[in-house]
């Protein structure tokens, strides 16, 4: 219902800025992207109508599908799935203004070649996988810092900051423990002060944990089911490898 979908974005609306608020922030500093993965074009267009700006799509096929109809309003467009490299083609012909799912070297190496080709540049986040779990996308802790060090030396993509999907448990001090690790790969890549490298962003924070996320520094926070209602997909549909 259109009216579901006010009532449940006003919600969110107020949860970030008790949160910010909570956390000595500003609450303009945290933005809200939709994600919209299985949520039609016209259920999209109410939310964007009422105000919200940007979305994120996890499917290249699913954007494609959408496109014509959300062209029409204004808004941004990141991705948040997991980019195989045969779509990368694809997915630049969209209007994506940012990638947040960044998270190997070749993929890297094939979208700049790619970008290089059609004399575009892209911003990426790097998504890192604190949770450990091995049904989540993202390039390990360990791992995160070097792989930043190597993409920056490809000049058409921008990293903006980082990205992460927080582990799914009930134990608030487990989940923050990953937002926890974001936020000190990100001070820690800042001190390194990297040409070509901007560490603003900080994705983190999803319907269930968006309050822990801000509380530990995120400034996007991707917010889908309680915004649009339970998917009929499960998530592992989206998060894991040959789907
Ligand atoms: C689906 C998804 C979200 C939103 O999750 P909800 O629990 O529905 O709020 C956030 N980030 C990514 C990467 C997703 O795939």
């Amino acid at each position: 219902m259109e009216e579901d979908i006010l009532i449940n974005l006003q919600e969110i609306l107020d949860r970030i800025e008790k949160a910010a608020i909570k956390s000595e922030r500003d609450p303009g500093e945290i933005r809200l992207l939709l994600a919209t993965k299985t949520v039609p074009a016209n259920r999209i267009k109410v939310a964007l109508t009422a105000g919200q700006t940007l979305i994120g799509e996890n499917k290249v096929q699913e954007i494609k599908e959408k496109y014509q109809d959300l062209k029409a309003i204004l808004h941004t467009n990141h991705f948040i799935g997991h980019l195989q490299t045969n779509k990368i083609k694809d997915i630049l012909k969209y209007d994506i203004s940012c990638i947040q799912s960044l998270d190997r070297l070749d993929l890297a190496v094939k979208l700049h070649q790619r970008l290089l080709f059609e004399k575009k540049t892209m911003e990426v986040l790097i998504q890192v996988n604190t949770s450990n779990e091995e049904s989540k996308f993202g390039v390990s802790p360990d791992k995160a810092i070097a792989l930043v060090q190597e993409v920056a030396q490809l000049e058409t993509l921008k990293i903006k900051g980082l990205m992460t999907i927080g582990l799914f448990s009930a134990e608030t001090e487990k989940v923050r423990h990953c937002f926890r690790l974001l936020k000190h790969l990100q001070e820690q890549i800042k001190a390194l002060q990297l040409p070509n490298v901007e560490m603003k962003e900080l994705s983190m924070g999803m319907s269930g944990d968006l309050e822990t996320a801000i509380e530990e520094g995120a400034t996007i926070v991707r917010v889908g089911t309680a915004i649009f209602g339970q998917r009929s997909y499960p998530d592992s549909y989206y998060w894991n490898e040959n789907s």
